[in-house]
């Protein structure tokens, strides 16, 4: 067996970054030590701990340079979509379009963590009566505010009805700034009645038909904006195409996760499989490159599984995480504490699977925005977690609390009921924030606890 892979220290990383460089090993324009996104400010950067294999050197250039890449695509003349909270329907209309770049604002969520709240962002949201009443999602006004991040988009979307209230409240504010909004109603999934036309969504959920047929006329609008934006038409044929090319994106990062959760030792870390998650909602403002970006890393899990290496030891606690977590650090922590990754529901399962090719493309999009886990009750969210736990082999489930999200508040109960009741097995809710190193011998005794607890199960 060859030597392990290894996870490094920024120094480390970009010591080898270097050094791959030198030797002329194949890399993306983009790509390059992380020390100089550092300097501009990216200061949890120092913090992490980062995969040492060229395909996530990639992925982390790739994620890190997005603003870059928005940049020049204005300057470039495309026409920018700012889309906001369906996660992963509008960007894959927006990518169909041959002069269009769609990114997702709500993204500076991360912003104050990457940042160690370093550019304030918070500050100018709460000057903007957006307090720390609400999720960090309020960082995203702030980059309205400061320009500094990504380039004010020419038309903004935004879902609006079965949304949270901490989204909707500042999407409401920036309009009130003068960011006009289009604003498109997706209505609170519920579950078909007796006798009702029923619709099966990608991912298993089930919803009326005529929820649907609502959903399809709201992205129609969207659609008909869409197209008069780039000046060019946006019909079936243009949409079915971006809608390959979407599941091709679905498609890699369906096998990468199905590998790298299951195949023991853990040939990725949790760190890079999130990242590497996030790709699916925008392309990270580029879908070929997110093809070639996930490609390599999917084919590097292939060959670390092939040849026996894990980044980890084998027989880790297997844990299944739900919701994303705003400090980025703690996905290191877990593996720290003995943990690796083995399934995830971030809020975005939807983004994830595939969009059906076999129906009209707007009927296909609009079951496809229609099944966002966070439109229904949290019952049904938490079947779908216990089928992919289930599924994924989970030893334990890590619910992840994002604070001052109003779902948060109850919904951790609920689906860690509902995890016990049909699995069985141990749920832990932790709240991370931002920056948690005030919060860093509770979330580690937390964590190494449920490792001990998942240990001694094994024993029985
Ligand atoms: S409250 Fe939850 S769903 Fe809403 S913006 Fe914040 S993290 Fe996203």
């Amino acid at each position: 067996m060859s030597d392990a892979p290894k996870r490094l220290t920024i120094e480390e990383f970009d010591r080898l970054c270097r050094r791959r460089m030198a030797a002329g090993t194949p890399m993306p324009a983009y790509a390059g030590p992380l020390e100089r996104h550092v300097k501009d400010g990216d200061r949890r950067l120092l913090n992490l701990r980062y995969d040492d294999s060229p395909a996530a050197m990639r992925l982390w250039s790739f994620l890190l340079t997005e603003e870059e890449r928005l940049h020049e695509a204005r300057a470039a003349g495309r026409k920018i979509v700012g889309a906001m909270k369906d996660l992963g329907t509008v960007p894959v209309m927006a990518y169909s379009l041959p002069n269009v770049t769609a990114f997702y604002p709500d993204g500076a969520w991360w912003t104050p963590c990457v940042m160690e709240l370093g550019e304030g962002l918070f500050g100018v949201a709460q000057s903007l009566g957006l307090g720390d009443a609400l999720c960090p999602v309020r960082a995203m006004a702030g980059a309205f505010v400061n320009r500094a991040h990504f380039p004010i988009p020419d038309m903004l979307t935004c879902s609006v009805g079965a949304t949270c209230d901490d989204f909707s409240a500042v999407a409401q504010r920036l309009e009130s700034l003068g960011y006009p909004i289009l604003w498109w109603e997706m209505p609170s999934r519920r579950r078909p009645e007796n006798g009702e036309d029923a619709v099966t969504l990608p991912g298993g959920f089930a919803a009326p038909a005529s929820q649907v047929a609502t959903v399809r006329s709201e992205l129609d609008r969207v659609r008909t904006a869409l197209a008069e934006l780039a000046g060019s038409p946006l019909g079936a044929d243009q949409l079915a195409a971006g809608i390959r090319e979407a599941n091709r994106v679905r498609r890699i990062l369906d096998d990468l996760r199905r590998l790298a959760y299951t195949a023991d030792p853990c040939p990725m870390p949790a760190l890079e499989m999130l990242i590497a998650e996030m790709l699916a909602i925008h392309f990270c403002s580029d879908r070929a490159e997110s093809v070639a970006v996930l490609t390599e890393l999917r084919d590097e899990v292939r060959a670390r599984i092939f040849a026996c290496r894990g980044v980890l030891p084998a027989g880790a606690a297997r844990i299944f995480w739900v919701n994303p977590v705003a400090d980025l650090r703690v996905m290191n922590l877990l593996e720290d504490c003995g943990a690796r990754l083995c399934g995830t529901e971030y809020l975005f399962c939807h983004a994830l699977d595939a969009i059906p090719a076999d129906l009209p493309p707007m009927e296909a999009l609009a079951r496809t925005a229609l099944a966002d886990p966070m439109v229904g009750p949290s019952a049904d969210r938490a079947a779908r977690i216990v089928r992919d736990a289930r599924s994924f082999g989970a030893e334990a489930v890590v619910v992840s609390r994002i604070p001052g999200a109003s779902h948060c508040a109850l919904e951790g109960s609920v689906i860690g009921e509902i995890v016990r009741s049909e699995l069985g097995l141990p749920v832990v809710e932790l709240e991370v924030p931002p920056v948690a190193d005030p919060m860093w011998p509770t979330l580690t005794t937390r964590l190494e606890a449920l490792v001990e607890t998942v240990l001694e199960r094994r024993k029985r």
